[in-house]
């Protein structure tokens, strides 16, 4: 089942000194058209439950998208399945505005039984390809709800020793349907030298594994040295080690998020002592857009070119009766002549579809 809940937030941060998280400069990454209608951007968040996600979510977007939260005790937590959940927020910084849906996946990897824990989120994920793919092949192409999802953060537990059998096999479930981005969660309970072998660790296991998470674009051969090294460390953060706080403390005179301990202060937007601010700025500032891009033109493209595939074969097949039609004694001929006309109906339907797609790639070609 799939919750939906909208959180009303309006984030106006005109003033420089006021905190704000960073998507004013979105309109240097697309068209000015996008900007006048406002973006949307679609997050997803997976990996066990108690990893910091809720809190990360909180202090990447300023805003409380937890508020109705209900949290299970051990005993629910035994049975319950991966329920989905939804929230949107529309913030809006400088003038730019952006939707942004952020899909939960709470419990997962909770249950004794987590076999295919990962099925409902795949689910999710085709019904969203599905749903766009009707939208687009239908007549009100206009007003499309585009609810595909953008990127999946995957939080990593600081406490195994790389990734546990139910990552790979979540990550590889998923990896060819959204852009995986790999986080190594709550960083601050790791020294600096364990952060970074347990970076290494995991990134020998992404590719050991075959894991195919989300690729930076490469930069521009004639681009600045100062974005070459930025871009090459923004490949080298991956997972990203985060710290999550949705409290503000005083370090140093100064207010800031972070987590208070006996022995000191761990500042969350502090780039010494985790990734936050670098992974902050690569979904908001730096590659919302390529991360959308990818989204339409792999990920759904696939999506896409096999429904067609599957679409034409049942087609091909049309004529023989490869359903099964009752026909024993017992079989009354008016649940014969039902199922035959639901087939059809069904074929019938179908092959519009299929038409209406295929003129609509016509147009497209057309329009080039
Ligand atoms: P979720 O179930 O994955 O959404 O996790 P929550 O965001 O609810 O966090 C679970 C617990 O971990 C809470 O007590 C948080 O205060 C704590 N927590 C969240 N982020 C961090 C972090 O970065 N470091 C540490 N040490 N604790 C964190």
């Amino acid at each position: 089942s799939v919750t939906s809940f909208k959180v009303k937030s309006k984030l106006t941060t005109d003033d420089p000194d006021k905190e704000y998280v960073g998507f004013a400069t979105l309109p240097n990454q697309v068209h000015r058209k996008s900007v006048k209608k406002g973006f949307d951007f679609t997050l997803m968040v997976a990996g066990e439950s108690g990893l910091g996600k809720s809190t990360l979510v909180n202090s990447l977007f300023l805003t409380d998208l937890y508020k109705d939260r209900k949290l299970l005790n051990a005993e629910e937590r035994i049975t319950q399945t991966v329920e989905i959940t939804k929230h949107t927020v529309d913030i809006e910084e400088k003038g730019v505005k952006l939707k942004l849906t952020i899909v939960d996946t709470p419990g997962f990897g909770d249950a004794v039984n987590n076999t295919e824990c990962w099925k409902s989120v795949a689910d999710y994920i085709d019904q969203q390809f599905e749903q766009y793919f009707r939208d687009e092949s239908g007549l009100n192409r206009k007003n499309i709800q585009d609810n595909r999802v953008h990127c999946c953060l995957y939080f990593i537990s600081p406490f195994g020793h790389g990734l546990r059998p139910l990552d790979v096999e979540f990550m590889k479930a998923l990896h060819e349907k959204v852009n995986i981005v790999p986080i190594l969660a709550k960083a601050d309970t790791l020294t600096p030298s364990e952060v970074k072998k347990k970076k290494i660790k995991i990134r020998e296991e992404i590719e050991q594994y075959g894991i195919k998470i989300y690729q930076f674009p490469d930069c521009d051969s004639d681009e600045d040295e100062e974005f070459k090294q930025q871009d090459l460390e923004l490949k080298e953060s991956i997972p990203f080690a985060v710290i999550g706080s949705n409290t503000v403390v005083e370090a140093k005179g100064k207010r800031v998020r972070g987590r208070l301990y006996p022995w000191g202060i761990v500042e969350v937007e502090n780039a010494a002592h985790c990734d936050f601010i670098k992974l902050r700025n690569m979904l908001v500032r730096t590659h919302m857009q390529d991360l959308k891009d990818v989204t339409r033109e792999t990920h759904y493209e696939n999506y896409r070119a096999q429904c067609i595939q599957s679409m034409t074969r049942m087609l091909t097949r049309e004529s023989g009766t490869d359903f099964p039609i009752p026909t024993g004694p017992g079989a009354s001929e008016s649940e014969k002549e039902k199922l035959i006309r639901e087939k059809d109906e069904e074929l019938r339907r179908m092959q519009e579809m299929l038409q209406r797609y295929q003129d609509h790639l016509i147009t497209q070609k057309d329009g080039c």
